[in-house]
């Protein structure tokens, strides 16, 4: 019998992980699906064809994360693909005015979180014939902009962790890449400014952002590319946006 394809998302519940996880459905991938939004989770778990195993877990909780992980059964104990993209940003303030508890979030989903997660798969990856791992960074993480300077360092260390990790793993010949996506229209501005709905709409004003389906696109080519082809880096913005704050936008 043919082996299976697994993949496990973080983040899954919601914008480029939700979307993602359609994708690699549709590319026969049975899903492992994360996230602390239980009721999402099983919504998209009723809306694929293939198998899906749900873990609940904050990322930023390190033994939670390892709990989840060892725990899995062992029909999913063989993982070819860990999309780390759980993440988000909190407030957007200068350093000044910042409040500590939205640089801890930050810096404990985005950075540490993505760490242990990858450090928890790790063994199930190489339990497998091939895997990969497809970190999501952000455009941030390329070049700091005003009042984003935590998140945007958050997503700095995700770009160097990503590099480590790859010259790490060359040795076994698992493929390690980043995606930094420019705006991305997602729950990720309501997020960003605490359910403000009209205020994480100006974000995307004009701007003809991305959809997470463009994203997921991406991830997709990534992962199904030849195994011999690692696509190590990809930056993916809207035509409308230049640089993390140069966005040419209709009025
Ligand atoms: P989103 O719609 O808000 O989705 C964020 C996802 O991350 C949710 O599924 C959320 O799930 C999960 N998550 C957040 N904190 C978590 C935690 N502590 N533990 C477990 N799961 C957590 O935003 P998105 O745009 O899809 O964001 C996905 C990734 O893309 C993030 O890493 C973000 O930084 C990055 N990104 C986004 C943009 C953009 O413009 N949207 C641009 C560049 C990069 P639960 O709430 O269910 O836990």
């Amino acid at each position: 019998m043919k082996e299976r394809k697994i993949a496990l998302i973080t983040g899954a519940s919601s914008g480029i992980g939700w979307s993602t996880a359609l994708a690699l459905a549709e590319k026969d991938y049975d899903l492992i699906l994360c996230g602390r939004r239980s009721e999402r989770l099983q919504q998209l778990s009723d809306t694929v064809k293939v198998e899906t195993y749900q873990l609940i877990f904050d990322v930023r909780d390190k033994q939670a994360v390892f709990q989840a992980i060892e725990g899995l059964p062992e029909r999913w104990k063989s993982i070819n693909v860990l999309l780390n993209n759980a993440g988000n940003a909190h407030g957007l303030d200068a350093v000044q005015e910042a409040n500590l508890d939205d640089w801890d979030a930050m810096i404990d989903s985005n950075v540490k979180g993505l760490m242990y997660v990858t450090k928890a798969v790790l063994p199930l990856l190489r339990e497998s014939s091939w895997g990969h791992i497809v970190n999501v960074g952000s455009i941030a993480g390329k070049e700091a902009y005003p009042k984003g300077s935590v998140y945007c360092a958050s997503k700095a260390a995700v770009q160097y962790f990503t590099d480590g990790l790859r010259l790490d793993l060359n040795p076994e010949l698992i493929r390690v890449s980043a995606i930094h996506p420019g705006l991305v229209e997602t729950e990720f501005s309501i997020v960003r400014f605490k359910g403000d709905t009209d205020r994480s709409k100006t974000v995307y004003q004009g701007a003809d952002a991305l959809r997470a389906e463009d994203v997921a696109d991406a991830i997709v080519y990534m992962v199904e590319a030849p195994k011999s082809v690692t696509i190590a880096d990809l930056v993916i913005l809207p035509t409308r946006q230049a640089s993390a704050y140069v966005i040419n936008r209709e009025s």
